[in-house]
């Protein structure tokens, strides 16, 4: 392969768990890929660290009092790379043709403005980001259509999905598929009460059996939400229906997702629970890369196991479902409220069950509202946290 066809990779939230995961298979195959532009919040020694080790073009630190350090450390550091802060420049980096390829890998709604940007311009994006989609699916579609781009997902469902429907093509065209199934691990606290679930530490809820992820997925992956909220990512992804979409939880996290056809076949996508496989599916598509994973050794797992979830004890996954029929803007209200009550949660002030109250009280309060402009969109995301907040300090 010529240097030519390297392609240019922005790795948006680099100092992450994506974003790690991301860097190692890029590191794999130097003669494909350049991680050519590295973003983070206010991690400044652990993104100079990444800028030493991958020399990248530019470097870009979220939180703007941060970039007179970011540019003395670099320097100091011998990196001659651009530097720039501030939410806009991240979301100019993303849309610039500084890059071929954007990896969306910021956590929450911080990332629906890079999102947006890269899905406008044109490139390859590789969805982590899960909540951009989920607050605003008909606009981030709108603004790939504009651009020509494409959208590989990464979340490993969504990426197990797009494996398993014709042509690889994450456009059912409905040609014969009956129903998407998304696999759930359960998170930690599968098969327990209510009663077992009220004095859940953070620590806890972070410990997820097969999954290494940063913290606010953790949470919403003990909740359930993030399957409510993967409910929500397919029905846009996959331009498909509330009741097209199931969830079946499978404790061992080797079946990634299931697609269902009228013919009865059932087509699956296997492997071991590293995020890196759909990373490398998602950078080299429709061409076929190493991960750096493991081989999947059946033979040495005694059983795949499948369950229905409790939708009573972990409330979040229906309030999903919910929120997905009710339409318009009431994802996007979900998610605001999800991502106040989960950081309460994280510091310590609020019970792991009173998240689902904290959403569904939000979501009464806030009936939707049609999906407009990023304008409108912003500042229902806004109220949605204000009012999460008020109910918060009045439950105190
Ligand atoms: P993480 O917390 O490990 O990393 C988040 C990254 O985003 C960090 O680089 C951080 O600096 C950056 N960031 C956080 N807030 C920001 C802000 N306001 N502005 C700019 N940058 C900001 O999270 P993660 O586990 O890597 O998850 C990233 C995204 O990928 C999430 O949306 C998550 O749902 C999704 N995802 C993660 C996994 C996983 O295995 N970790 C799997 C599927 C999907
Ligand atoms: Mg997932």
């Amino acid at each position: 392969m010529s240097s030519s066809s390297i392609k240019n990779v922005a790795v948006l939230g680099a100092t992450g768990s994506i974003g790690g995961s991301t860097l190692d298979v890029i590191a794999q195959h130097p003669e494909r890929f350049r991680a050519n532009v590295l973003t983070a919040h206010r991690q400044v020694e652990a993104l100079v660290e990444l800028c030493v080790r991958y020399r990248p073009s530019l470097a870009v630190i979220g939180d703007a009092a941060l970039e007179g350090e970011l540019a003395r450390r670099l320097a100091a550091a011998g990196v001659p790379c651009d530097v720039a802060a501030g939410h806009d420049a991240i979301t100019a980096a993303a849309g610039s043709t500084q890059c071929d390829i954007v990896v969306a890998a910021i956590v929450g709604a911080a990332g629906l403005d890079s999102t947006l940007a890269a899905a406008r311009s044109g490139k390859r994006l590789l969805l982590a980001n899960k909540e951009s989609i989920v607050m605003a699916g008909p606009l981030l579609l709108a603004a790939l259509n504009e651009g020509g781009g494409e959208l590989i997902p990464v979340d490993s469902e969504h990426n197990a999905i797009f494996q398993c429907l014709p042509g690889g093509r994450p456009d059912l065209g409905r040609s014969g598929v009956r129903r998407l199934i998304l696999t759930a691990s359960g998170g930690p606290f599968r098969g327990r009460t209510r009663a077992e679930l009220a004095a859940i530490t953070p620590e806890q809820a972070c410990k997820h059996p097969n999954w290494v992820m940063g913290r606010k997925i953790s949470v919403d992956s003990a909740t359930l939400m993030n399957k409510g909220l993967e409910v929500i990512e397919a029905h846009h992804l996959f331009n498909t229906s509330a009741e097209m979409i199931d969830v079946l939880v499978h404790p061992q996290s080797l079946v990634h997702s299931l697609v269902e056809y009228v013919d009865g076949s059932v087509l699956a996508q296997l492997g071991n629970p590293d995020m890196r496989t759909a990373i490398a599916h998602a950078l080299a598509w429709p061409e076929r890369v190493t991960a750096g994973v493991p081989p999947l050794d059946l033979a040495t797992h005694a059983a795949l196991n499948f369950e229905a979830p409790d939708l009573a004890t972990f409330r979040c996954l229906a309030l999903a479902f919910q929120a997905l029929r009710a339409g318009g803007d009431a994802p996007a209200i979900l998610n605001a409220a999800n991502e106040v009550a989960v950081e309460a949660f994280l510091a310590g002030a609020l019970p792991f069950l009173s998240i689902a109250d904290v959403v569904e009280s939000v979501l009464v309060e806030l009936t939707p509202q049609a999906v407009v402009d990023v304008q409108s969109l912003t500042e229902r995301d806004r109220a949605a946290r204000e009012a999460a907040r008020r109910i918060l300090r009045n439950a105190c």
